[in-house]
């Protein structure tokens, strides 16, 4: 071989092997070449207005008169080149058929105009919160309550399928902030306030949306939406949109894990938080936005803003001098989308920023790129399109029992002094505002954005409230409110007493009181509210029922845990129903008659105080017994529920609780395995909840944390095995340096009252940013 050809030779050698060698680039969601050629050829033909309309998201009310467009409307899209709509048209749902031809023209004059479909997307956050005729699932806080993943899965599916149905690819959902301050009026929305349970049933719903493979959706699957990203939940003042104060470590550990969860199991986009922390809005936090989603998770979906939160860094946080200035912020902090949502001022100042070098090209191709794989993910270059004659599953009786299934899951027997479940011939009064209500079954995003819609007849008639299913299970139940609503959505938190006295003398012929109380609808900012307590009148109606000496069976029906600590003592049974859908009262009527059995656990502490608002996993200092010496330096925590408190109506005993090994190290899996027994007379499903205790560590630990849960129907007397595996790795914690940090030591597993003392025996501290 002469030397040209060897060297020849040596360099394909080499080429080959560095190709073998080296590892293929390791992305949340694994790349599909085909899909990545596509997006750079589209790329490579598109001017800068076009790019930069594809980044922009306007409302629907802006281009259209309800679901007609206007002339302005079309002019606006065409001219703009819109990439992508949002919201229902008219404020209110509206049919399948309706979205469909109104998506379907939208396409028309995008593909027209850019050769790129639009990208519709809709608020459906409990099923098909906007399409009429289609299934209302249980709140997100109630799937939680179910400690069910199948359910958050359930949701997920058949929420995408019959968004598919309208014509609509892409849902706002799911909400996985930690719901830790209950005065926040979005807390119904998430999964409740431990971090494993929200990511658990946000990956659960995730993959229910999208179906297995995250770079081909199909005509059944939508993109999801995980939101908001992060540490919404936690206002420092409890109202809507204001800022939080959550430590770094605190929010790698807790607020992050269920968005890093989702984005790993290929949620395809995700929308910000509207707030800011630590004096940062989130919308112009490059560290978090960039490096921790965009580049230590590799994630390639979409980055899109809250409503108007790119104009809010400069009107409402100040971080910005002007709304140019705004945009320059947001974009170079690694926004991809604008949900402007008005108009297009937007567009023109991004076309500006770059035309001025204020925002680099690269950071717009790297935007648009993420819009266009997910259009491509989505199969919309394909089939833009899709239409309700092709779902002929739409509404249908196999959705509802779905649902159906979820409620009862879901609504928790906090208390009972035996009188549950009641005879089917108990003379029932049923009495308080939300007795007869689909409104405040259902809970905001439900036909409407504050959910007054779901009190319109023509909407939810077919569906049962609590009084009507109750007269479909008990013989004699008469109804007098005692307090109602104010009708107008407007001023939801507004109750008036309008025939307590009926009420009271109805009492005298009836065997059990009923009463659901709780609150009307809200959502977002309009439900902040000022005071927990359940409202005076509903107070007052309680009370002067139970004055009558008759059993008081208390129904909440609330999307945050109002305080009821004067009225707990008053009655017989607690049950909080949260907001458990169209559904929801079918499946109490079959919960309080015992034709089904409670199995829901409280996904959130109950407070017990408007001053103590507690989570389950603080700090051991929140809790202490008397300080020897002079002074008294103890602290309590008294709450009126625990989190994971949920009685039923038969009882389970644990037992032999084992793990594989008393021992562990970093990268150890532990198998946990704990004997569960029906000890009581009727079958019941148990949700077994796993907790780790760090009994000591360099940053004051967590007095405990769950691991793992999972549901286990058992019948009477049977006893069933329940194990986990519990990755070693999963007791850290990020330490005051914001390292997640496994530390020598002992931990204690519990499960149901059994325990287990297990030791870590080597300190091991990351230091990449997630534990890989
Ligand atoms: C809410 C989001 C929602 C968006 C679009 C905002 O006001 O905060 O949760 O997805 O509106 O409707």
């Amino acid at each position: 071989m002469n030397l040209n050809l060897r060297l020849v030779c040596a360099a394909v050698f080499a080429a080959v092997i560095s190709s073998c060698s080296q590892p293929a680039e390791k992305t949340a969601i694994p790349r599909d070449e085909k899909i990545e050629k596509r997006v750079d050829e589209i790329l490579r033909g598109m001017s800068l207005e076009e790019k930069i309309g594809q980044m922009t998201q306007l409302t629907v009310s802006a281009i259209a008169d309800v679901e007609v467009l206007t002339e302005a409307g079309d002019s606006i899209l065409r001219s703009h080149k819109i990439g992508s709509v949002l919201n229902t048209p008219g404020d209110i749902a509206q049919t399948p058929q309706t979205f469909d031809k109104f998506i379907t023209q939208l396409n028309e004059i995008s593909i027209e105009t850019t050769t790129i479909p639009v990208l519709y997307g809709l608020d459906h956050i409990h099923g098909v919160s906007y399409v009429l005729g289609g299934t209302l699932f249980p709140q997100e806080i109630n799937l939680a309550a179910t400690f069910n993943r199948e359910h958050a899965r359930n949701m997920g599916k058949v929420t995408a399928y019959e968004s598919r149905a309208a014509n609509v690819p892409w849902t706002f959902s799911p909400t996985m902030d930690l719901g830790r301050n209950p005065e926040w009026p979005r807390m119904w929305e998430s999964f409740g306030e431990d971090a494993y349970v929200n990511a658990q049933m946000a990956v659960a719903e995730v993959k229910g949306m999208q179906g297995g493979d995250p770079n081909h959706i199909g005509p059944y699957n939508i993109a999801a939406c995980a939101k908001h990203f992060m540490g919404y939940g936690v206002p420092v003042t409890g109202q809507d949109r204001t800022p939080s104060s959550i430590a770094p470590a605190e929010l790698r550990e807790k607020h992050f894990e269920p968005f890093r969860q989702a984005m790993l199991a290929g949620a395809l986009s995700l929308m910000v938080n509207s707030a800011s922390n630590n004096g940062m809005p989130f919308h112009c936090n490059t560290e978090l936005l960039t490096q921790w989603v965009k580049k230590d998770l590799n994630w390639d979906g979409m980055i899109v803003t809250d409503w108007a939160d790119i104009n809010n860094l400069h009107t409402r946080e100040r971080v910005a001098s002007s709304k140019k200035e705004a945009v320059k912020l947001a974009i170079n902090a690694g926004i991809d989308m604008a949900m402007v949502p008005y108009d297009c001022q937007f567009a023109a100042d991004l076309i500006q920023l770059v035309n001025d070098g204020e925002v680099p090209m690269s950071r717009i191709d790297d935007a648009v790129r993420r819009i266009l794989r997910l259009k491509l993910r989505l199969g919309l270059f394909d089939t833009p399109n899709t239409h309700f004659d092709d779902y002929p599953d739409f509404g249908s009786e196999a959705h509802a029992k779905l649902a159906y299934e979820a409620a009862l899951e879901s609504e928790v027997l906090l208390k009972n002094d035996g009188i549950l479940p009641l005879a089917k011939d108990t003379r029932i009064l049923l009495t308080g505002p939300n007795a007869h209500s689909m409104r405040t079954l259902n809970g905001g995003w439900s036909y409407t954005w504050q959910g007054h819609g779901a009190s319109k007849p023509e909407f939810t008639d077919k569906y049962n409230t609590i009084y009507e299913a109750l007269n479909q299970k008990f013989e004699n139940v008469s109804y007098v409110p005692g307090v109602e609503y104010h009708i107008d959505g407007t001023d939801w938190q507004f109750d008036e007493i309008t025939s307590l006295d009926k009420a009271v003398a109805a009492a005298s012929n009836v065997d059990v009181i009923i009463a659901c109380v709780g609150e009307n609808t809200y959502c977002e900012t309009p439900g902040n509210d000022v005071d927990l307590n359940l409202s005076a009148n509903q107070k007052a109606l309680v009370k002067a029922l139970a004055a009558t000496g008759k059993p008081v069976v208390l129904v909440l029906n609330e999307g945050r845990p109002r305080i009821i600590n004067d009225l707990e003592p008053l009655a017989d049974a607690v049950v909080d129903v949260l907001l458990p859908g169209n559904h929801g009262g079918d499946a109490l009527a079959a919960l309080l008659c015992g034709e089904e059995n409670f199995s829901g656990k409280l996904p959130f502490t109950y407070p017990k105080y408007t001053n103590k608002f507690a989570v389950y996993d603080y700090k051991p200092a929140e809790n202490q017994a008397t300080m020897e010496g002079a002074y008294n330096y103890d602290a309590v925590m008294d709450v009126q529920w625990p989190f994971g408190h949920g009685l039923s109506y038969t009882t389970f005993e644990y037992s032999n609780m084992t793990v594989s090994s008393s021992k562990f190290d970093s990268g150890d899996v532990l198998k946990v395995k704990v004997d569960v027994t029906n000890t009581g007379e009727v079958a019941g499903k148990e949700s077994v909840l796993l907790f780790s205790s760090d009994l000591y560590a360099s940053s004051t630990p967590d007095v405990r944390r769950l691991r793992g849960f999972e549901k286990v129907q058992l019948a009477p007397g049977e006893t069933r095995t329940v194990e986990f595996s519990l990755p070693a790795d999963d007791l850290a914690f990020v330490n005051y340096n914001g390292k997640w940090t496994l530390e020598e030591g002992d931990f204690i597993l519990s499960c149901g009252g059994e325990e287990q003392n297990v030791k870590c025996t080597e300190t091991k501290i990351w230091d990449t940013p997630n534990k890989d």
